[in-house]
């Protein structure tokens, strides 16, 4: 079992990659993300408070995001091992990380950056399961419908392009420093991000010695 963190800029593949990472590891995936939308969806005082950072495409203060992923990481499902999405994005929260676990790997994903507004624009998903299309290289098979539950599809608000700019920023001001104090932790492992899903979750296996 192993605690693993998945990095890298917004539309690097961390979600798909995640997804299919979850079944082959038999590790939990924790999305702050996810939890975020999730909360949005059920209009609670977290969601609430959550959606205007949201949709601007910035970072949601790290006390309300530490609360949710405190009480999912302390989930007995997630004791001995996790692929945490997401988390964490800045260095005081890399920091509130390590006093809670320790970590075995942290993935960095590679990915040039007009590779990312390509991705961020051609993204949809179901917001039913949160199943992940790119319109382009992974349509569904019903146009604009989900292929699990037939839910028609939908966009981020924070995929449009104005929140898409803000996001990438923030990742390169507050998200970028992280390389270094991993690097220095000796938990740094490069993935090039490029190509397809399959190649990707390919070389992450070789990585990880599987
Ligand atoms: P993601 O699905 O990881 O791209 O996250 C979507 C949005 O949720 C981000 O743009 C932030 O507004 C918020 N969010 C997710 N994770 C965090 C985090 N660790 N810290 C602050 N905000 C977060």
């Amino acid at each position: 079992m192993e605690r693993i963190v998945l990095l890298g800029p917004p539309g690097a593949g961390k979600g798909t990659q995640a997804a299919e990472l979850t079944g082959r590891l038999g590790l939990p995936h924790l999305s702050t993300g996810e939890m975020l939308r999730e909360a949005v969806r059920s209009a609670s005082p977290l969601g609430r408070e959550a959606e205007q950072f949201m949709s601007a495409g910035r970072l949601v203060p790290d006390d309300l995001v530490l609360g949710i992923l405190r009480d999912r990481i302390a989930r007995p499902d997630a004791r001995d091992g996790f692929l945490l999405d997401g988390y964490p994005r800045n260095r005081p929260q890399a920091e509130t990380l390590a006093g809670l676990t320790a970590l075995d790997h942290v993935l960095f994903f590679h990915l040039p950056e007009e590779a990312l507004l390509d991705r961020l624009t051609q993204r949809r998903h179901c917001p039913r399961c949160g199943r992940i299309y790119n319109l382009a290289t992974r349509p569904p098979r019903i146009p604009d419908r989900c292929d699990d539950d037939g839910t028609p599809l939908e966009r981020r608000p924070d995929d449009a392009p104005e929140a898409v700019r803000t996001r990438i920023r923030t990742y390169r001001e507050a998200t970028v420093p992280l390389l270094d104090y991993y690097a220095g932790r000796g938990l740094l492992r490069t993935v090039d991000a490029t190509g397809s899903p399959a190649e990707v979750t390919g070389r992450i296996l070789r990585l990880l010695g599987r």
